[in-house]
């Protein structure tokens, strides 16, 4: 299997040498077509992101990535928006679990947020109305609505779990998020197996921060799901384990949540456990499902164990050093 991979700018390097070691120690066959994208790029290729790095992902189909600086002033707004963008990445995975010896609000959470990745709000179609008002222009379709929600389901199927929450404002905007809803009723019919219910989106907030273990899957618009997937990472210790994907029909990057952190760049210091976990989702993308818990149970017990974990979980372990613990648990 030919994977594409972008170590990233910053912490990227590092983090990435540590998340192979750990995806090498599962035994599962893997290859990599290494591409440099970001501000590494910038000197070699003139644009932070090459349309190489681009093809390549489409041929693989898949790609693992770290960290990008946007540089300031390359007429890029991010180059992670760019990416989904081109590729059509409709789908933004995020799971929020509690891990034993990461500091936290809750025991037990175990949260999945799909963020509809390419419409509502973030369409980017605004303009001022005169000097003193402006105007934003929500799209919700039903393609968009629709596919995001399957993808909820299908996630549902292969991961066993067994509930799919809808999130909406359907009260209030009945033809946007109305059609969500529709669509989510209508594409819920498909799978009896899988339990369905939705919620106004001010309510679930309520609900994740009183009692995030009664919920499991939630799909919800590109706003939402921006706003609801940080709180689901600050339930369970925040962004420095928060893993990430980005689903489209022709390709999947795999990603963590958090930046590139520029000033612990090349400094072997910073938490690998993001971009593992994110390695962890993309076996599980790609069927290996017993390898992706392998990791996932090696990464709780070392951090449980607290002995080789970095600074920010109040060790004093090198990223390399985390994840030679890990691919020590995984023998
Ligand atoms: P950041 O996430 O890079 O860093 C903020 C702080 O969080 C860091 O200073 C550090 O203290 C902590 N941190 C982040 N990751 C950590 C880790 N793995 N372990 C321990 N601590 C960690 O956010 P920022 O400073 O706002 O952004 C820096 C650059 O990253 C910007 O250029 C931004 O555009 C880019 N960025 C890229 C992505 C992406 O590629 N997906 C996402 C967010 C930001």
């Amino acid at each position: 299997m030919l994977i594409t991979l972008i170590p990233g700018d910053g912490i990227g390097p590092d983090i990435t040498a540590a998340t192979l070691k750990v995806l090498e120690a599962t035994g599962v066959k893997l290859e990599w077509e290494k591409m440099i994208a970001g501000e590494n790029a910038i000197e070699e290729y003139g644009t932070p992101l090459p349309q190489e790095v681009i093809d390549s992902i489409r041929k693989n189909k898949i790609a693992l990535k770290g960290p990008l600086t946007t540089p300031i002033g390359t007429g890029f707004r991010s180059i992670n928006v760019a990416l989904r963008k081109e590729l059509d990445l409709f789908a933004n995975l995020r799971p929020a679990r509690s891990i034993k010896g990461v500091q936290s609000r809750y025991d037990k959470v175990d949260l999945v947020v799909v963020r509809e990745n390419t419409e509502d709000l973030y369409a980017g179609i605004e303009h001022m109305v005169g000097e003193d008002a402006a105007e934003s222009i929500k799209i919700i379709t039903r393609k968009g609505s629709e596919r995001v929600v399957r993808f909820a389901f299908d996630y549902a199927v292969k991961t066993n779990r067994k509930k799919v929450t809808a999130v909406h404002k359907a009260n209030i905007m009945k033809c946007t998020d109305g059609l969500f809803l529709e669509c989510a009723r209508e594409v819920a019919r498909d799978y009896p197996q899988v339990e369905f219910e939705d919620r106004l989106i001010d309510n679930m907030c309520m609900q994740l921060v009183q009692k995030p273990q009664d919920y499991d899957i939630m799909v919800m618009p590109n706003l939402y799901g921006d706003i609801v997937s940080d709180l689901c990472a600050g339930l369970v210790g925040g962004l420095g384990m928060a893993p990430g994907a980005n689903i489209g029909e022709e390709a999947s990057i795999f990603e963590p949540v958090h930046g590139s952190a520029p000033k612990y760049a090349g400094m072997d210091k910073v938490n690998p456990s993001a971009m593992i976990l994110s390695a962890s989702l993309m076996l599980e993308h790609l069927g290996e499902m017993k390898a992706a818990k392998r990791i996932i149970e090696a990464l709780e017990s070392v951090i449980a164990e607290g002995k080789h974990v970095t600074y920010d979980l109040g060790g004093d372990a090198q990223t390399s050093q985390m994840a030679e613990a890990i691919v020590s648990r995984m023998q």
